[in-house]
């Protein structure tokens, strides 16, 4: 724990937002910032070469990978595999990888996953649900992938309908994996910045009650929580995230993910929110659509597949640097037409590294805005 850092240095003075210095190892980066969603070990339809030339080592903290492919392709973590994470996903020692224990769970059928037990966690993934063994599997990929900080699981629980005895079950149960994830890193010697809490509608509040003595000054010495906004209702996202931030006891960085648009980092940025995750931006990109993000958030998508873009000869967006807009071809809207309506993997490539360009670009706008040094 002692790797990691985290510290406020400028404020807005209208809302939550927050300018940070966040360190993880030896990488320190300057908040509100991105860390990287991966899908299967990669960033989706970006080689490593691609992702490095889309983003700066300083605008990102990290890789987040789940557990949920690691548990479904077991060959991703050969036995004996001599190599960090970062190496196996080929992004090289200087990129820390945030192992995410907790992922999928809570979208089991639009429900919470209620079928936790105190020593494994159901996690869902392409091939059914698998079973994730809290001290095992731990210990297993903190030896094979080290990872330089986990996110611990959590009991999830459905807030819309769970009373306040379910809310303590769950929230034991939770505490319980902490525990258990606590002293196994500490076997190990290894980092743990953040121990998850789901927070909903402001249910952190009332989990704080539920929370025992020794593991609250646990939790307060962790530098980074993780807040999942996965399902929420927008509305509820930045309620959430407000308690969340009213509540943090010490300066932690927050981490939230499953964002869904650029308006929404906005708002969680506004909200106290430190970390938000890339997932949207390389879905959008999957159903071919370029987002070109200002800096309210406000975003103009563009539909490459749409046939307006037969003959359209200009770039994306001509301010943006991305290997599409910057590159020496210069891609333009004709040709990705093209290689959208061909399903070549190369519009892909081109749309995830614009979009995620852009949303990084937002962030950068976010940071200079709360620079007190900068007038
Ligand atoms: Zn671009």
């Amino acid at each position: 724990m002692e790797n990691m850092t985290f510290s406020v240095v400028g404020r807005s003075s209208t809302t939550a937002a927050r300018l940070g210095r966040f360190s993880l190892g030896s990488k320190c980066i300057e908040t509100p910032s991105l860390v990287i969603a991966t899908t299967r070990g990669c960033v989706p339809h970006l080689t490593p070469d691609t992702f490095a030339r889309t983003v700066q080592p300083k605008d990102f903290l990290g890789i987040v990978c789940s557990t949920e492919y690691l548990l479904e392709d077991q060959s991703i973590i050969p036995k004996t595999c001599p190599h960090s994470l970062a190496k196996l996903l080929g992004y090289g020692e200087s990129v820390p990888v945030i192992l995410a224990i907790d992922d999928v769970t809570y979208c089991h059928n639009g429900e919470p996953n209620m079928t936790n037990g105190l020593d494994w966690v159901s996690i869902l993934n392409t091939g059914g649900v698998s079973q994730y063994k809290v001290k095992e599997d731990t210990e297993r990929f903190l030896k094979h992938l080290a990872p330089d900080a986990i996110i611990a699981p959590t009991d999830h629980y459905n807030p819309k309908i769970a009373r306040l005895k379910r809310i303590r079950k769950s929230t034991d149960t939770t505490n319980a994996y902490k525990a258990v994830l606590l002293e196994t890193v500490k076997q190990n010697s290894m980092v743990v910045p953040s121990l998850m809490l789901h927070s909903e509608n402001g249910e952190t509040e009332e989990k704080q009650h539920f929370v025992s003595g020794e593991m609250q000054k646990r939790m307060d010495s962790l530098k980074a929580k993780l807040i999942s906004v996965m399902g929420l209702e927008s509305m509820d996202t930045i309620k959430s995230m407000s308690a969340s931030s009213q509540k943090a006891v010490c300066d932690s960085a927050l981490l939230v993910r499953g964002v869904r648009d650029a308006k929404e980092v906005v708002k969680i940025v506004s909200a106290g929110g430190d970390f938000v995750d890339s997932k949207f931006a390389t879905d959008a990109a999957t159903k071919g659509l370029a987002l070109n993000i200002a800096e309210t958030g406000e975003t103009v998508t563009i539909s490459l597949d749409e046939e307006c873009h037969f003959e359209d000869f200009t770039v994306l967006d001509e301010a943006c640097e991305c290997i599409a807009c910057s590159g020496p071809d210069k891609t333009t809207k004709s040709y990705l037409h093209h290689l959208v309506k061909s399903s070549e993997m190369l519009a892909y490539v081109y749309l995830s590294s614009h979009n995620i360009w852009q949303l990084c670009s937002l962030l950068k706008k976010l940071r200079k805005s709360l620079d007190p040094t900068n007038e």
